[in-house]
């Protein structure tokens, strides 16, 4: 059974990992998938093929997340394509990860821009007309790290905290219009993003997972799936972990 059949979704950073997982989860689904991508222009394009022989339509848009003008272009681009937009995944991350000690301005501002600004910049875009269709499911894309903590992340455990309350707001503001709004709590999955930890680490985390392993992309996609269905209709403002447990 396709549970997303002909509906219109944008996710941010389709390109690899979580994002390319949901937008092919999403596609084989029956929705007609937009997807950005910062500089993965030569992956994104393929992904982009492969989605349209899956019998969708599906667009691969550069588009910097953290760009407020960007993200503008990048909601019209979507709407003058589909007309409108049922669901948007606020997927787009990246890490730039030290000690408190060590971390500069910029490593402090270019994680909050990509991952909390973004956040704002493509909501605000997308509300509008998700309040004229009285329709919408948002998804942003937290972590546990955003619930509990991590040494060496304060930049990206903030950001992904801000995502939280970003998301239990919009759910309250927008809830009478029938928009409903999510957060995902990834806990450690298998990317690129988690593949440059050394393996110390990687077996540290996995120790503390009660699952005894990491997660996969397609597993978080399985969430979206769920969040950007009708299955879903009376779930709003929510944070779902996916993560082996780790977050109990
Ligand atoms: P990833 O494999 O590193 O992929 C990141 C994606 O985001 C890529 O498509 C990348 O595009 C895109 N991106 C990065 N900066 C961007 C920008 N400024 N504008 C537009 N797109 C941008 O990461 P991932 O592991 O799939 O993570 C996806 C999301 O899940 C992130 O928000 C991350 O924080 C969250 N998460 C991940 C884990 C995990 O264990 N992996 C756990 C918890 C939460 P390019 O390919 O063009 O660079």
């Amino acid at each position: 059974m396709k549970l997303l059949e002909g509906k219109v979704a944008l996710i941010t950073g389709g390109s690899r990992g979580i994002g390319e997982a949901i937008a092919k989860k999403y596609a084989a689904h029956g929705a007609h998938v937009a997807f950005s991508y910062r500089s993965s222009a030569e992956k994104a394009k393929a992904i982009e093929a492969e989605l349209q022989s899956m019998g969708v339509e599906a667009i691969a848009i550069q588009s910097d997340a953290s760009s407020f003008e960007q993200a503008g272009e990048l909601a019209k681009a979507v709407l003058d394509k589909f007309g409108r937009i049922d669901i948007v995944i606020n997927n787009a991350g990246i890490t730039k990860d030290t000690l408190m000690l060590r971390m500069s301005e910029e490593q402090w501002d270019a994680v909050i821009n990509v991952n909390l600004k973004s956040v704002f910049n493509l909501t605000k875009q997308v509300l509008r007309p998700m309040l004229k269709q009285r329709s919408g499911s948002i998804i942003n894309m937290s972590s546990v790290v955003g619930v509990f903590g991590n040494a060496g992340q304060a930049n990206y455990a903030a950001s992904k905290a801000g995502i939280i309350g970003f998301t239990k707001s919009i759910a309250k503001e927008v809830g009478s219009r029938g928009i409903r709004c999510n957060a995902i709590a990834p806990g450690f999955i298998e990317t690129d993003m988690t593949e440059e930890l050394d393996e110390k680490t990687k077996e540290a985390f996995l120790s503390g997972i009660p699952l005894k392993r990491l997660g996969k992309a397609d597993e978080v996609a399985d969430a979206c799936l769920f969040l950007g269905s009708d299955l879903s209709t009376y779930v709003s403002g929510q944070v779902l972990s996916v993560c082996g447990a780790l977050n109990t």
